[in-house]
Formats: C-alpha cells, sequence, structure tokens
C-alpha cells in the first residue's frame, strides 16, 4: 500500500520515521526545503502545569505523552526543570497548584512502578518540589553555581533575581524539560535521510481515485501527479486546505502566535521561569525560557505580545480551512517587518522583567520564534489532541502539543493493521529509534537555525537529558 504523508513538521516527519520503522511504504511532501520549521515547540509540557485552566485528564495524558516523545526523541531535550510562580494580582492558589501536581508525581511514579524505563524525568519523589518564601530568602546567601546540580541548587538564581516579594508561596519547581526546535528539525531529518522525501514540493490538489487518493504537487515550477493508496494529512494549520479539495468537513481554530528572543548575560545556568497569569488579558503569563549562548525565548500570553487581537481564526461551514487575516499569512512565508518584531520583543523583555528586573537590560533580536498551529473541534483550550479519520484511507492529524506524536501514530498503525497493511504483531510495538552521533546533530542543527534566521548557539543545549 503507498502511503502519501502531506506536510514534514513534527507530525508528518514523526509518523513517517515511525512507520518507515515498521516497513511501510511511505512518501513524505513537505514544501519547505527542510522538516520541522513551522511553529517553534520548547516546553515539553510533561504534566501541563503551564495550564491551570485545563483538567486533570489533559495534563496526565500530557504527562504520559511527553514521557515517550523524551523516549523517542531523547537528543532533542533540554534537561532544565522549570520555576512556577503565582504572582499576587493573579487568582490562582499556589497551594492547590501543588496538589494537583503531586496527582501527576504519583501518576508518574505508578508508570515507573510498572516500567522503569519510563523514568525520565528524574525520581518521582521529586516530579514537584515546593519552596516557602523563607527558603528562597536563605538560597540567596549561598553562592550561584555555574551549572546547578540538584534541585536547590537550580532554585538559587531564582531566589536571588527574582522579585520575589511580587509572589505567592509555594514557588514550586517540576520537572517539566524543554525542548530544541533546531535539533528536533536536525534528528528528523538525519533519521529520514534515505526515505522518499519530496522537499520544496507543494501539494496543490487532491481527489478521490477509486478507493484512493489522486495527489497533485508542484515541484521547480512543474506539476505531476500520483496516485496513493491512503493519505496522511499533516500540513499543521493549513489541514483544512486537503480536507477542502476532498469535500470533508472539519471544525477547527488556527492560531497564530509569537515567541521572542533576547540576548542577556549568561554568567549561569536558569532554570525556565514561568509566572502565571489569566490568558488574553494584559495581566498573561509571562515565560522565560533559557538557551546556550546567552539567549532567552519569552512569551507574553498578552495581545501585545505572544497573542494577537485578530490572531484566532475558526473554520466555517463552507470551508474547513480557517482564514487568518493575510498579513499574518505574509509573515508566515516571509518573515516580520523588522520595525513589529523589535517593538514586540521590547514588550515582552520590559513583561519579562516586572519579575526578573534586571532582565530589562536585555537586547531584542530582530527575529521572533512564530506560526500558526491548529486547534481542532470547538474547545480552544484543548490542549492534548491527535489524529481523526474519514473513512479508512485518510488520517488527519491534529496534534495541539508535540508531546502528542506518537499517540497520532499508534492510531495511524491502529487503523493501517485493520487494512491488513501492517500486521496484528505490530500493534503496540514501538521501535524507538537508535541514537545518532551528538556532532552530526549539533553540526546540522546549527545550520538549520543560521539558515532560519536564528543565532546558531540556539542550536545547542545546555544539559543534555542523553547523558542522565
Ligand atoms: C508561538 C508558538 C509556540 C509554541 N510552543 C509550543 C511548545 O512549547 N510546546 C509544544 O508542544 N507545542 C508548541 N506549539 C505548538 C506546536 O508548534 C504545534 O503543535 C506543532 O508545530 C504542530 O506540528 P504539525 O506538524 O502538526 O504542523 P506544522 O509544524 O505546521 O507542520 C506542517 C507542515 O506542512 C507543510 N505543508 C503545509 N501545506 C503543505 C502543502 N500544501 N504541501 C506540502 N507541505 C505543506 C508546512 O510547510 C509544514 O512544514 C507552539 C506554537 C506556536 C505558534
Amino acid at each position: 500500500m503507498k502511503i502519501a504523508i502531506v506536510g514534514g513538521g513534527v507530525a508528518g516527519a514523526s509518523v513517517a520515521i515511525y512507520l518507515r520503522s515498521l516497513g511501510a511504504d511511505v512518501t513524505l511532501f513537505e514544501k519547505k526545503r527542510m522538516l520541522i520549521a513551522g511553529p517553534p515547540a520548547c516546553h515539553l509540557h510533561a504534566g501541563g502545569n503551564l495550564y491551570p485552566d485545563v483538567d486533570d485528564a489533559q495534563r496526565l495524558r500530557l504527562l504520559r505523552e511527553s514521557i515517550e516523545f523524551m523516549r523517542f526523541y531523547p537528543q532533542a531535550i533540554e534537561r532544565r526543570p522549570t520555576a512556577l510562580a503565582v504572582p499576587v494580582h493573579i487568582p490562582l492558589d499556589p497551594e492547590e497548584l501543588e496538589r494537583r501536581a503531586l496527582i501527576l508525581s504519583h501518576a508518574y511514579g505508578d508508570l515507573v512502578a510498572k516500567d522503569p524505563k519510563t523514568k525520565v524525568l528524574g525520581e518521582p519523589e521529586h516530579y514537584v518540589l515546593s519552596f516557602a518564601h523563607k527558603q528562597l530568602m536563605e538560597l540567596q546567601e549561598l553562592p550561584t553555581p555555574k551549572v546547578p546540580q540538584n534541585h536547590l541548587e537550580w532554585m538559587i538564581s531564582f531566589a536571588k533575581e527574582v522579585a520575589l516579594a511580587k509572589l505567592k508561596y509555594p514557588v514550586l519547581l517540576v520537572q517539566e524539560f524543554g525542548i530544541n526546535i533546531f535539533r528536533l528539525s536536525a534528528i528528523a531529518q538525519l533519521l529520514l535521510q534515505d526515505a522518499p522525501i519530496h522537499y520544496g514540493t507543494k501539494v496543490v490538489n487532491a481527489k478521490h481515485e477509486g478507493d484512493g487518493f489522486g495527489l497533485t504537487y508542484e515541484k521547480d515550477g512543474k506539476k505531476y501527479s500520483e496516485r496513493f493508496d491512503f493519505l496522511i494529512n499533516a500540513m499543521g494549520f493549513e489541514s483544512g486546505y486537503l480536507d477542502d479539495w476532498l469535500g470533508y468537513k472539519k471544525s477547527r481554530f488556527v492560531e497564530f502566535k509569537a515567541a521572542y528572543i533576547a540576548s542577556y548575560r549568561q554568567e549561569h545556568l536558569y532554570p525556565e521561569m514561568i509566572f502565571h497569569g489569566i490568558r488574553g488579558t494584559d495581566r498573561g503569563m509571562a515565560q522565560f525560557t533559557p538557551y546556550p549562548g546567552g539567549y532567552y525565548q519569552l512569551h507574553g500570553m498578552r495581545k501585545d505580545i505572544t497573542l494577537f487581537e485578530d490572531g484566532v481564526a475558526k473554520s466555517s461551514k463552507r470551508s474547513s480551512q480557517p482564514k487568518l487575516p493575510q498579513k499574518y499569512i505574509d509573515w508566515i512565508k516571509k518573515g516580520w517587518p523588522r520595525e513589529v518584531a523589535l517593538h514586540r520583543t521590547q514588550r515582552a523583555i520590559e513583561y519579562v522583567a516586572r519579575y526578573i528586573p534586571d532582565f530589562l537590560s536585555a537586547k531584542p533580536t530582530p527575529t521572533p520564534l512564530y506560526g500558526a498551529q491548529q486547534i481542532p473541534g470547538d474547545d480552544l483550550s484543548l490542549r492534548a489532541a491527535e489524529v481523526s479519520f474519514e473513512g479508512d484511507r485518510y488520517a488527519r492529524c491534529e496534534i495541539v502539543k508535540v508531546s502528542s506524536i506518537l499517540s497520532m501514530a499508534d492510531a495511524i498503525v491502529q487503523k493501517l493493521i485493520t487494512l491488513g497493511t501492517l500486521g496484528p504483531s505490530q500493534q503496540g510495538r514501538r521501535i524507538y529509534p537508535e541514537p545518532l552521533q551528538e556532532a552530526k546533530i549539533d553540526s546540522l542543527a546549527k545550520k538549520i537555525a543560521k539558515t532560519r534566521g536564528y543565532p546558531e548557539a540556539m542550536a545547542k543545549i545546555a544539559i543534555p537529558f542523553c547523558q542522565l
């Protein structure tokens, strides 16, 4: 059976790696010249602690899926924990957040007890630790280590540099790690180097052909047509176009968002720092995400920083493709106007500096990490989703967080088993890729960062997860 995957983002690339490891005949079409070069993903969300508004069932699912993601792509993981704080003016109770994080910690413990290979987030009893104001004041007296060696040491820079009086207590430290998107892109490209991938190829139409699909695609100014037996739509925020060509109705949102990059001193490593807030208001969550080389990625969940007044579009009765304002489509294709990028980055710096006062001296860089993502269905706050099907031969990838890729791939494998394309023995059989040479990942990840206009230093990781 000939399988086509349209879209080489994290969904399409991962399902290609997975299906090829099971021996399936897969062809991937990607309109860009590289894989996984769409919207960013810097947080693993191993427990969804950044989302107090999301129910515990979804958070448990994010935890389980993140663990599998780490086992699949261990070399893309930045092993630094996340400090979570609630500012005094935010109507959230940090003790309640701790209680909910402990539910995750117990669930993680259960997973580890059943299968020790799932122990990728450290000791379950250390999954969440809480810090009282007094403890943080005491940590201020200790020297800041360049590379923290334990949980207390990770909190020293937090204790010294954050405006502690602006926070409620306790402050939490959770084992939510980072993802390096440039390394993820390099790893996928290396794992798929012998695969039939049409880079720089845009699929421009699709039609039903017997019980399969005819795809029309454009490459180097020429049009081609080819028939496939099974079609995987992994076109990210543009998935609705393929649905429309085939006459499938599907509700979804598309949201345009951005994170910003600033340079700032780096005398030591910081944990990720999250200052909770109310999404979409001028008190939205602030996120400070460290990268090597003195670069910091910033989010402010306000409409003048990460979010945009007209940045959410919804599919309609006539079309499954939500229509974002053309301005954002142009930014995605051609890049941002420099002034807008610098202005929003400066706002992000000022917003984060409310909690980390010295950070006001950070310098904006002109290239945000940004893009549009799809959110299937009618609930804009949905965070864990994977795949839906039309009939037996059309799968639509619809992840919201990258950690859902393996649930997504499992569901597609299940469908292919039902069709007899894969044998029943493939059920639940997950093949984790062999580790790649670090030097190869490093060199390709740097090239990818540079080609995309980001500092090469951001392609490195400070604390490799693999050396755990
Ligand atoms: C600012 C921002 C921050 C985010 N942060 C996080 C985070 O911290 N953690 C997290 O888990 N998630 C995060 N996300 C969400 C995450 O980026 C998305 O869930 C993820 O990228 C979706 O992957 P995808 O493969 O489905 O889509 P995409 O990455 O969009 O990939 C779709 C691919 O299809 C290709 N394509 C589209 N149309 C065609 C066509 N006609 N022919 C050929 N190719 C085509 C595109 O070029 C693209 O490469 C963030 C999103 C944004 C916008």
